[in-house]
């Protein structure tokens, strides 16, 4: 009797384990995974894995009219260094890295959005990433983690 009990004791001290390791793992994919998507009209023209990028270039999108944005792609981060939009709102913003907060140029319709590799949107990231995860890890345990 003692020695199942052990063994049940043993089996959920593995599942912890398993589960403590599952929620490291987790969290690990989301600062690997950063991809740079850049929207021009509402549409994806260009997506960067802003961890593949080794050296740091340079490209412009343009718009009608002149419009034009010019994009700087840096290990890691991204931004918009020229633009021709008068209040260069973009060009403030500067450098970003991750999800937080994307860069829009209202003017010439651009927008810069970093995401998961494993999502599409930035909305799937904030919504069913770790939180909905974790409670799928804890399901498993005889707790209650709330
Ligand atoms: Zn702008």
């Amino acid at each position: 009797m003692s020695k199942q009990i052990k063994i049940c004791i043993l089996i959920v001290i593995i599942l912890a384990a398993a589960g403590i390791g599952a929620i490291f793992l987790l969290q690990n994919i989301h600062p690997d995974g950063r991809i740079a998507r850049i929207y021009h009209h509402g549409e994806c023209i260009e997506t960067i894995d802003l961890d593949q990028v080794r050296e740091a270039y340079e490209f412009t999108v343009a718009g009608e009219n002149g419009a034009y944005n010019t994009i700087r792609v840096e290990p890691g981060r991204i931004a918009i260094i020229q633009a021709s939009c008068p209040d260069k709102v973009c060009v403030h913003m500067g450098y970003i890295s991750d999800s937080a907060a994307p860069i829009t140029c209202l003017p010439n319709e651009v927008v810069i959005r970093i995401t998961g590799k494993d999502t599409d949107g930035p909305d799937a990231v904030a919504q069913g990433g770790i939180p909905l995860r974790l409670d799928t890890v804890f399901g498993i345990f005889p707790v209650q983690v709330n």
